[in-house]
């Protein structure tokens, strides 16, 4: 078997938080329980969204935390070249079109299950008279795609009726998330996808761009979200507090106790090191919780 590569893929809107927190944990416990690598892959795709200084802060807190990865960190924001390539792949397969639709003309689409618009197909034949280019979708016909999640289990959707043809390169002319992270998987050669169950329904419109592209599938392990009181994934919209660096046992300590894996009532106290020697002779993705989502503490 070829040696296990993982990673933590953040995107740097703000400092990590709570929910951060588990998927770098997790990813990062499971690579080095097998002795594989850890990699880190900064998804700054979206300057809007980005927060000035967030990257390097999301760094420096990993390595106060004691994680430290392996290689390079691969930064999106320098792979525009990539993401052309692969989107002209996928033109000259011909599935992919231009849609001149605004938000407003599909707001009143059916929701996917991750809550995004189910886009009706409206340019899908064409554009209309008068309507321009705005996004560039990929055309999902009638497939669905089943896969085996090592924690959700067998996950199965039909991306017509369940996600639509989707975008992959957005109206302000930045590649989607969905067609960055599958070339960026393949490049950094990930055989192994430890992430929040919140994109557990983006999967399959991952896998069904590998296929396209002839790249290969990940094995994929989606840990339960964190998510607030009021149900909320934890995020900078919702509020979520920074994780503090200058104190990171106790975090850790909730992270473990969040994945299931019963940390004994005085770890928090413990120094950084033997934290870490306990984590990592204790993990078992056997114990987490089969939830898509927990209350984070
Ligand atoms: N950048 C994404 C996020 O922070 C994660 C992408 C991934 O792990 O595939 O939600």
């Amino acid at each position: 078997m070829d040696k296990y590569r993982g990673r933590f893929a953040p995107s740097p809107t703000g400092p990590l938080h709570f929910g951060s927190l588990v998927a770098a944990v997790g990813s990062y416990l499971e690579a080095r329980n097998r002795g594989g690598a850890w990699l880190v892959r900064m998804e700054d795709l979206d300057p809007p969204r980005m927060q000035p200084g967030a990257a390097d802060r999301i760094l420096r807190t990993l390595e106060a935390f004691g994680m430290g990865w392996d290689g390079e960190i691969m930064y999106q924001s320098r792979r525009g070249e990539a993401y052309r390539a692969a989107l002209a792949r996928l033109e000259a397969q011909g599935v992919v079109y231009a849609c001149g639709c605004s938000r407003k003309e599909i707001a009143d689409s059916g929701l996917g299950p991750d809550g995004a618009l189910i886009y009706p197909g409206t340019c899908r034949n064409g554009l209309a008279p008068g309507k321009a280019p705005r996004a560039m979708r990929v055309r999902v016909g009638h497939e669905s795609v089943e896969f085996e999640d090592a924690l959700q289990g067998t996950i199965r959707q039909d991306l017509g009726a369940e996600a639509g043809d989707f975008v992959l390169l957005r109206a302000d002319g930045l590649c989607a998330y969905q067609l960055a992270v599958v070339v960026d998987d393949a490049e950094q050669g990930i055989g192994d996808v430890v992430r929040g169950a919140d994109l557990l329904d983006s999967t399959p419109r991952q896998i069904f761009l590998q296929r396209r592209l002839g790249l290969p599938t990940p094995r994929y392990l989606h840990l339960p979200a964190a998510v607030n009181a009021a149900g909320e994934k934890l995020s900078k919209q919702t509020l979520a507090p920074a994780v503090d660096g200058r104190d990171p046992v106790p975090v850790l300590t909730q992270v473990m106790a969040f994945l299931g894996q019963a940390p004994p009532a005085q770890l928090h106290r413990e120094p950084l090191a033997a934290f870490w020697n306990w984590a990592l002779a204790q993990w078992n993705t056997e114990l987490i919780p089969r939830q898509r989502s927990l209350p984070s503490p």
